[in-house]
């Protein structure tokens, strides 16, 4: 028998978003303006080498949709990280940033390439590249870009130069930089810190205690370790964590500075004393109170979503759960907060970023905290009420706020 072609990363996102569209009645044409992309770059990324030698990489962006203000989102260095991808991400973008009602619309890049094969220098050379053949489609008030997987401050750092270099000093230009070169206290952790919130306030919800709450995290890059790693601050229990080379699991909790301070002198976690080894997909199905994907797309797919023993799934990387998986968990009663809601703290705290560029002001960490988690808590009640009154789970909720708004906006503009 023929088997069924693998949906594409932007064909599964669009499963989310066609079920909402009909939720929404949304009419075929208004349907297919939100749907695609609005404009797509594929840049060649030619990097003189170490050794002497040229590579050329593969190098996207994609502004998915600025119906509610400049397009905005980061920039990943991913082997996996190919147009149908970068697509998928910026479409998350649109309904993320309309969710908790910034004013922004919905961007993604990506160069295809394994960051860690590559020296400083030769990183340096591709993100140059990089921005100045995407830098015409740039702007402060046009589109800014922000780290994601495989990119950092530093990244930012350079992006920065290389399109002030061209355009005179325009630190809005990216957000997430380093603090002493306009970027913003709290920056850093804002996703993580911005997950802690989401699952502090749905634990309130369903009664669960936070302190002594059962934890595991996939990925232990900027979101995956600043969520342990403020859980832990908490009280909560972090039993499993991971990154690419493997897990580690300990029944009475890991001691999450422990594993970052040994992150620090070794590549692996599997010479990591007193805890147990694991895989990633060992790990992902842990019995646990609140599973945190939080590194690549479609970990939890049709054939482990049977297998998931976590009580709750929040999804702090972008896209975990592929259409299939979704269904199976909720059909088993497990709520699944989603990657919209809950990793929004970076776009957030990217915004707070920006403003403050826009005034060349710089306000101090408690402020940039305080004001996410208002931004936060009021993201998380929408959701919670619209599933609440529309009976629909978290994602429907989350789809549809997100996608209604941008849908109302593109039409008082006036612009079809
Ligand atoms: P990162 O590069 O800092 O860390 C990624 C982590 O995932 C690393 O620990 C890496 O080892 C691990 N990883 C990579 N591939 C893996 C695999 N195949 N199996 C298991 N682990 C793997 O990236 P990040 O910025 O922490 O981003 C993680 C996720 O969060 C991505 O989905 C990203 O889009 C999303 N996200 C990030 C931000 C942000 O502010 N950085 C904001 C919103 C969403």
């Amino acid at each position: 028998m023929a088997q069924a072609a693998k949906m594409s990363a932007f064909d599964e996102v669009n499963v989310f978003f066609d079920r909402s569209a009909d939720r929404l009645g949304l009419d075929d044409g208004i349907r297919e303006m939100l749907r695609r992309p609005w404009r797509e770059l594929g840049v060649a990324v030619p990097v003189r080498m170490d050794d002497g030698s040229v590579q050329v990489f593969s190098g996207y962006r994609v502004q998915h949709n600025g119906a509610r203000g400049p397009y905005k989102g980061g920039i990943r260095f991913h082997p996996q990280a190919d147009q149908e991808e970068v697509r998928a991400l910026a479409s998350l973008m649109s309904w993320k940033t309309s969710l908790v009602n910034i004013p922004f619309g919905g961007a993604k890049g990506g160069v295809q390439c394994d960051p860690r094969t590559l020296s400083k220098e030769e990183l340096r050379r591709l993100t140059r590249r990089y921005t100045t053949n995407i830098e015409h489609m740039l702007g402060v008030n046009r589109d800014i870009p922000a780290p994601d997987m495989g990119t950092n401050s530093q990244t930012m750092a350079w992006m920065m130069d290389a399109y002030s270099s061209i355009h005179g000093y325009t630190p809005g230009i990216v957000t997430g930089k380093p603090i002493e070169f306009g970027g913003s206290a709290g920056r850093e952790a804002a996703t993580g810190r911005g997950t802690v919130f989401i699952i502090v306030n749905l634990a309130k919800d369903m009664g669960i205690d936070p302190v002594g709450a059962r934890i595991v995290v996939q990925g232990f890059g900027n979101v995956g370790m600043w969520t342990a790693r403020l859980l832990q601050e908490m009280g909560c229990s972090v039993i499993g964590i991971s990154d690419i080379g493997g897990a580690i699991y300990s029944e009475s909790g890991i001691d999450v500075d422990a594993a970052i301070e040994h992150k620090k002198r070794s590549e692996l976690f599997s010479d990591m004393p007193g805890v147990d080894y694991l895989t990633n997909e060992e790990l992902l199905e842990l019995e646990c109170d609140f599973l945190v994907p939080a590194a690549i797309d479609g970990v939890i797919h049709s054939g482990n979503a049977s297998r998931i023993k976590a009580r709750v799934i929040v999804e702090a990387a972008n896209h975990p759960l592929t259409p299939e998986a979704d269904e199976i968990v909720n059909d088993r009663g497990i709520p699944v907060l989603p990657d919209i809601l809950v990793n929004a703290g970076g776009v957030i705290v990217s915004y707070f970023e920006w403003t403050q560029n826009l005034y060349q002001h710089q306000w101090e960490e408690e402020r940039v905290n305080d004001e996410l988690s208002k931004i936060m808590t009021k993201a998380y009640e929408d959701v919670r009420d619209t599933a609440r009154r529309d009976g629909i789970t978290y994602r429907e909720a989350a789809f549809d706020i997100g996608v209604g708004r941008v849908a109302h906006v593109a039409d008082i503009r006036g612009f079809i």
